[in-house]
């Protein structure tokens, strides 16, 4: 779009008219956008005035292959002007679709093998929670519909995701959401199995949880959680999703972030990095078993669907984006130089008083800021929002985590960040923190 408008007329635009999705109202009419981004190439967005930051976040976790690639243009292109749109309902089908689902058979572990389409990772994970509950009710397990997640966890914001999201403001936001939902503490297995004993059994359908929580902060669990995870679902018959929206497509280093732990989730919700943020998408991947079951025992059309599901253009971006992670390697790049950002990390953590804790799995990364490194003091107003926007003046885009009591600066750049640019963040960030301290 090409507008001559200037930066205040921009301002005043946005405050009268936008109502922007995770952000202050408040702030939005004291203030105005901050940022109007106009560009993006590679690993950088640069704004209408010309500034130029690094996109640590890769925007929200998800510009996974960078910004501003042609052929993903092109593909959309191609697909927009041979069949932009057809649905997928009943009988009907279409290429981009059937090739997509076809590779993401292809992509994940084990035998997850058939999937749903959504438009993002909300619709994904609000879908996973129908699916399994009619699951249930397929076997005939009607009672079997609560769900439980973990606490510090992030699902989204549709009802039933914000539901099985652990993070309490969000649920807070509204006075009353789908019932039955429960939160284990967000690294103990044994208060799974504890939450089980007491709901009982019979009565839960599905175990959900991303394999690094990454709203909560890059939480990362511990070797051995995710195994013990799978023992106690198969132990009392309760189903194991996966939640894949940030961890999906290479982000932690492989394929899929639950991939480090060896084990077989019966369904997995991807979304944001499935395109790279190219075009909305999501979906839900179920297992063979579940499959073949869902196909053994419905008597009826499955009373779920989008317009949007498996919209022709998304599933080519997507298809395009998924050749490009293969054929530039970009999942084993995010896995070393995730290595090499949180090497820099720990350099920071012994160069810096106020960092504490720091941790990473492939390019999904943390610090977490103290007043005493001794007794992981925390300050009493967290520190992390001001030093992101200190380091956004410095031309780096990161997140500041503070909700659940966290002070936590959180970053997860674009998969073709190079040794210079990994170098270059550490710098601002020593840079900035120096200043801070
Ligand atoms: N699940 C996880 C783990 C997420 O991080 C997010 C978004 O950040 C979602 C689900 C929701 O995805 P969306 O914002 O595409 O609806």
């Amino acid at each position: 779009i090409q507008v001559d408008i200037s930066m205040n007329e921009l301002q005043q635009l946005d405050k009268q008219h936008f109502l922007h999705p995770s952000s202050s109202i408040k702030q939005q009419q004291e203030h105005g956008p901050a940022f109007i981004f106009t560009e993006g190439n590679g690993i950088y967005l640069k704004d209408i005035s010309g500034k130029k930051v690094i996109d640590g976040l890769s925007s929200l976790w998800n510009v996974n292959i960078g910004h501003g690639r042609k052929e993903m243009g092109q593909a959309a292109f191609d697909q927009m002007s041979k069949l932009a749109y057809s649905s997928c309902f009943a009988t009907f089908s279409h290429e981009p679709a059937i090739l997509l689902a076809a590779k993401l058979a292809e992509l994940t572990p084990g035998d997850l093998n058939a999937t749903f389409f959504t438009s993002g990772g909300s619709e994904s994970n609000d879908t996973a929670i129908k699916l399994v509950r009619h699951y249930w009710i397929l076997k005939n397990q009607p009672q079997k519909k609560k769900i439980i997640s973990r606490t510090k966890s992030y699902h989204g914001l549709t009802i039933g995701a914000t539901s099985a999201t652990g993070i309490k403001v969000f649920r807070d936001f509204t006075q009353s959401l789908a019932p039955d939902f429960y939160y284990a503490d967000h690294f103990s297995p044994e208060s799974l199995r504890e939450l089980i004993e007491v709901e009982g059994p019979d009565t839960i359908a599905a175990f959900i949880s991303e394999p690094v929580q990454g709203t909560g902060g890059v939480l990362i669990a511990p070797d051995g959680y995710f195994q013990e995870i799978r023992k106690i679902c198969d132990e009392y018959h309760i189903l194991f999703i996966s939640d894949e929206v940030i961890t999906g497509f290479g982000r932690t280093g492989k394929y899929f972030g639950i991939e480090h732990y060896g084990v077989i989730p019966d369904m997995m919700t991807v979304a944001k990095g499935i395109t790279s943020g190219y075009a909305p998408l999501g979906g839900v991947i179920l297992s063979q078993k579940i499959h073949h079951e869902f196909i053994e025992l419905s008597t009826e059309t499955l009373f779920h669907g989008y317009t949007y599901s498996g919209h022709p253009v998304s599933c080519a971006v997507a298809l395009k984006n998924i050749e490009i992670l293969e054929r530039e390697k970009l999942v084993e790049n995010a896995r070393v130089m995730g290595e090499e950002l949180l090497k820099g990390f720990q350099w920071l953590q012994k160069e810096h008083e106020i960092v504490g804790e720091v941790r990473g799995l492939g390019l999904m990364a943390a610090i977490e800021l103290v007043q005493d490194k001794a007794t992981h003091t925390r300050f009493a107003k967290p520190l992390a929002p001001t030093i992101a926007t200190e380091l956004m003046k410095r031309g780096l885009n990161c997140r500041a985590v503070v909700l659940e009591g966290a002070d936590t600066l959180v970053f997860a750049p674009p998969f073709i960040i190079t040794p210079k640019v990994v170098n270059r963040m550490i710098e601002i960030l020593h840079d900035t923190l120096s200043i801070v301290e």
